[in-house]
């Protein structure tokens, strides 16, 4: 029985108990909100079970892997530790590049976290077009991966060929820009065939229902600039994937949404997020950024950090880390550890507007105030880069003498 199959019959599971416990929230409330699919625990033999939805802390995803062009299957394994290391809660592997299965393993072995795929990716690149690709072919990679051990997939099934005539007409700049999306749309035109996704919905809930892989469905028509505002291919595929995510439900697989990933206009983001959240019954929702800005080119991390803490306080339940070479090239170690950071900062802001604020921050204000610089690299996010950077001493470098803190601890004793 899967999660929500056992949430629906009152039975309480032992990965129900260990998300209780780790989020300090109540048992029964979990597993009220996995029956009515608003939490989903992601599980793997290795990693401790993981919920992501209603009432718990935000969650941060790093993608990795290889690509065509840039192959080195030790340079991801490092990604991952290194995005694992600095609070990355999941790991997806989107390698299309190399040995794709080894690369997965290899992942795999050195983190325990959940990993998730995009099994079109892996299709894609080793059938090397798309017009090779067959259906079957689709569903002998789901099968393999979820085999093999991933805690989750991500489908795109939440368009049709109407919505593709419908974003022929919209009005966008940069068109889809999502690349599993894309996949999918270019097999679609290539075949003059409805979305395989959609045609074999049934078949991948049965075999993702034998594991209790959580399912997510993709953001295909995302916006890829901020002028490209939301339209209606991005409206149909919410109330799409809204209506698969209720039938997986119901059929027993977990699900989550993903939406309002790309680019979207800062004033627009929360009132996006509690649209998406009330069309798709709050569901767990997925966004990728959103970035607030295009210009950011170099320094997306932090536009994407600010987006998605605005996102996380309206609802967004799970962040997709945005790399400083988003847009530019295949991210380095160095640009994951960034990207990481910069949205496990944005997690945790949009967590201090969902809960309130938190006991880190009270603490390290307090480690602060006192000058205790051990103090506040307990209490930092990254205490070793805060170390790295400070300038030793009772005061620091900045005002030296002229240290604020110590004029009024001497003024006014405290
Ligand atoms: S020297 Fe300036 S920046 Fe440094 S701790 Fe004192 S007040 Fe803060």
């Amino acid at each position: 029985m899967t999660q929500i199959e056992e949430a629906k019959s009152g039975r309480t599971t032992r990965e129900m108990v260990d998300v209780a416990l780790h989020e300090k929230t109540e048992l029964d409330i979990v597993r009220k909100h996995i029956a009515s699919g608003e939490i989903v625990i992601m599980t793997c033999p290795k990693c401790k079970p993981l919920g992501i939805g209603k009432g718990l802390l935000t969650k941060v995803n790093v993608n990795i892997g290889t690509s065509s062009m840039a192959i080195d299957p030790d340079a991801e394994v490092k990604k991952a530790m290194v995005a694992v290391e600095h609070g990355a809660n999941t790991i997806s592997d989107l390698s299309m590049g190399g040995d794709i299965d080894e690369i997965r393993r290899a992942i795999s072995d050195a983190v325990s976290v959940p990993l998730t795929t995009v099994p079109i990716y892996q299709t894609t690149a080793e059938k090397g077009s798309f017009h090779e690709i067959d259906q079957e072919d689709l569903i002998k990679t789901i099968k393999k991966q979820v085999q093999e051990g991933v805690s989750s997939v991500v489908i795109h099934a939440g368009f049709t060929l109407d919505t593709l005539t419908s974003l022929k007409k919209a009005t966008r700049i940069m068109g889809m820009v999502s690349k599993g999306g894309a996949f999918t749309a270019a097999w679609m035109i290539a075949h003059k065939k409805e979305n395989p996704f959609l045609e074999k919905y049934d078949e991948i809930l049965e075999i993702l229902l034998r594991k209790d892989i959580v399912l997510s469905l993709g953001n295909a028509m995302r916006s890829g600039c901020v002028h490209d505002m939301s339209d209606k291919p991005q409206l149909s595929e919410i109330q799409k994937n809204a209506e698969l995510a209720r039938h997986a439900n119901d059929v027993g697989v977990q699900t989550i949404v993903e939406g309002m990933g790309g680019h979207v206009p800062a004033k627009n983001i929360v009132a996006y997020v509690r649209h998406h959240k009330k069309i798709t019954g709050n569901r767990p929702l997925f966004v990728s950024g959103p970035l607030p800005t295009d210009i950011a080119v170099g320094y997306d991390h932090i536009a994407a950090c600010i987006g998605a803490s605005l996102a996380s306080g309206a609802g967004a339940d799970y962040l997709c880390a945005i790399t400083p070479s988003e847009h530019l090239a295949l991210p380095s170690i160095d640009h994951v550890r960034e990207g990481t950071i910069a949205c496990r900062i944005a997690a945790h802001i949009g967590d201090s507007m969902k809960y309130g604020l938190s006991d880190q921050d009270f603490n390290l204000a307090k480690m602060r105030r006192q000058r205790n610089w051990e103090g506040q690299f307990k209490f930092a996010l990254d205490g070793e880069r805060a170390r790295q950077i400070h300038s030793p001493g009772d005061t620091c470098t900045m005002c030296g003498d002229f240290c604020a803190l110590k004029i009024m601890e001497q003024y006014r004793g405290h």
